[in-house]
């Protein structure tokens, strides 16, 4: 039986409710008025529940779907202005028991290398990282308990914190490992994680372990009752996922919002984010092997609707997708992008773009100049803020400055203030030019008087050298 509260993995993300969310979508698909209402009700900007969204996933007709789009990009700029977080990902070890179908790190491939950084090499990959101007990362490892156990994790973020080099610093390190215990998240907390990550991968029951036919993943319950024991363990910013293309993105779609609504039932806050990464093609993946792939089109959709059910929820998009499909969808709802990622373990520190550990293929391999040029070119302000949780604005407390609506005077001045370190100390000639018109002209728009005359004296200060400024 559905029950939003519940603890157990088949109640919150209820197969029959799923189902009879999809069968009532496609009963009213073409029931305009009750499109137009729940449009309605989305404009009030509180969200959408699984089955209102589900109705307008169903929808197909032209003239709606154009409105949910121009809803997504209100709200969108509503909630998050123009700015856009940049992190990269760090991958530590492809070490795995998992059997994964669909990721090349799956323990049955043997001819993979495998790779698990010594910390003298996570501290050689920072400093590329820290180089380039990254400051906030999203580590990533396989699950095998011998060769990356939690301590191992642990020590690589304590390394990662550690690391100043040149003006360089990691400030955030979010954390996508496999499905732990309650005792494991409040070891990541105390070792001052950002966002705890966790893919579903697909929330439906009987694909997910064929998908997942061995190891410790292979456990449904386990896996998708995940974000409740980190948040027991104190984490309250966690990030939710589907990998697309697994499964009916319509019935993926649900679950996702059944899990969020389950987060905001039972913790009093949803995700902090909601990636959207779609199966790609890897060593010995092929995508066409999984045949619910989703069209650009329908991704597209997708995001829109992600946007407008859940406008506290930020969204991740990665380099799995090309320039102009971030494009698209960072219009449209996204908030944060990973730039100039290398998804291979140590492949920062390698010249070439390395290919024999990587996890999936990147289809944007901008250098971050080139990214954060891109996106102020489009009128998006690249943001190296990590304030947030520095400052302990995490969960619930985060939500609030989401809804009082002071992110305009905390949020903008500090993507600001983060930009201009990047200008000053990593950015080439051009894009330097390109973004100190833009923080100039950017920062008239900051409301409060006070606090604007804070952040450019804040700015004339990074000019002269000093670093980490934050409100
Ligand atoms: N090992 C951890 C786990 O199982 O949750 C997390 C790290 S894993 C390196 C990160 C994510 O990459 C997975 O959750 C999966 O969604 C995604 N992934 C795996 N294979 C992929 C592929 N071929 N294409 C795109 N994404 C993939």
């Amino acid at each position: 039986m559905y029950d939003v509260k519940s603890l157990k993995a088949e109640e919150f993300i209820n197969d029959e409710e799923i189902m009879n969310t999809l069968a009532y979508a496609d009963a009213h698909k073409n029931d305009m008025a009750l499109i137009d209402s729940i449009l309605e009700k989305a404009r009030l900007r509180k969200g959408l529940d699984h089955r209102e969204a589900s109705v307008l996933l169903a929808c197909d007709d032209k003239e709606k779907i154009q409105q949910m789009y121009e809803l997504a990009e209100q709200i969108k700029k509503d909630f998050y202005g123009n700015r856009i977080v940049i992190f990269a990902p760090l991958y530590l070890s492809n070490y795995c028991v998992n059997s994964c179908v669909y990721c090349p790190y799956h323990c049955k491939n043997h001819h993979i290398a495998r790779k698990k950084l010594t910390q003298e090499e996570v501290k050689n990959e920072v400093i590329a990282l820290q180089d380039m101007g990254h400051k906030r990362l999203a580590i990533e490892a396989g699950e095998d308990p011998v060769n990356n156990p939690i301590e191992y994790i642990l020590e690589c973020i304590n390394t990662i914190y550690s690391i100043k080099h040149k003006n360089g610093a990691i400030r955030r390190v979010n954390v996508n490992i496999a499905a732990t215990t309650v005792e494991n998240y409040r070891r990541l907390k105390e070792a001052g994680i950002g966002t705890y990550i966790l893919f579903q991968e697909t929330y439906h029951k009987k694909s997910y372990e064929v998908l997942h036919p061995a190891g410790p993943k292979h456990d449904y319950a386990y896996h998708t009752e995940a974000m409740d024991r980190a948040m027991e363990g104190g984490i309250d910013d966690v990030g939710l996922g589907v990998l697309f293309g697994l499964e009916l993105y319509r019935y993926e779609f649900a679950g996702l919002l059944m899990h969020a609504e389950h987060l905001e039932a039972v913790h009093g806050v949803g995700p902090h984010t909601i990636s959207v990464p779609r199966v790609k093609h890897a060593d010995d993946i092929d995508p066409s092997a999984f045949d619910n792939s989703i069209s650009d089109e329908i991704f597209a959709k997708l995001c829109a609707l992600i946007r407008i059910s859940v406008p506290y929820t930020g969204m991740i998009i990665s380099t799995r997708e090309s320039q102009s499909v971030r494009e698209q969808v960072i219009r449209l709802g996204v908030s944060q992008v990973s730039g100039a990622s290398r998804t291979s373990v140590g492949g920062y520190t390698d010249k070439e773009r390395p290919h024999d550990t990587e996890q999936f293929d990147v289809s944007d391999q901008r250098t971050l100049d080139e990214v954060v040029r891109w996106l102020m070119e489009m009128g998006y302000i690249p943001s190296f803020c990590t304030a947030c949780y520095r400052e302990g604005r995490t969960g619930d407390r985060f939500m609030s400055l989401c809804k009082s609506g002071q992110i305009q005077n905390c949020c903008h001045p500090n993507a600001l203030m983060t930009l201009k370190e990047y200008l000053m100390d990593y950015a080439s000639p051009e894009t330097r030019e390109i973004g100190e018109k833009l923080i100039e002209k950017e920062l008239e728009n900051i409301p409060k008087e006070k606090v604007r005359l804070v952040c450019s004296d804040n700015l004339n200060k990074i000019s002269d050298g000093l670093r980490d400024f934050r409100f």
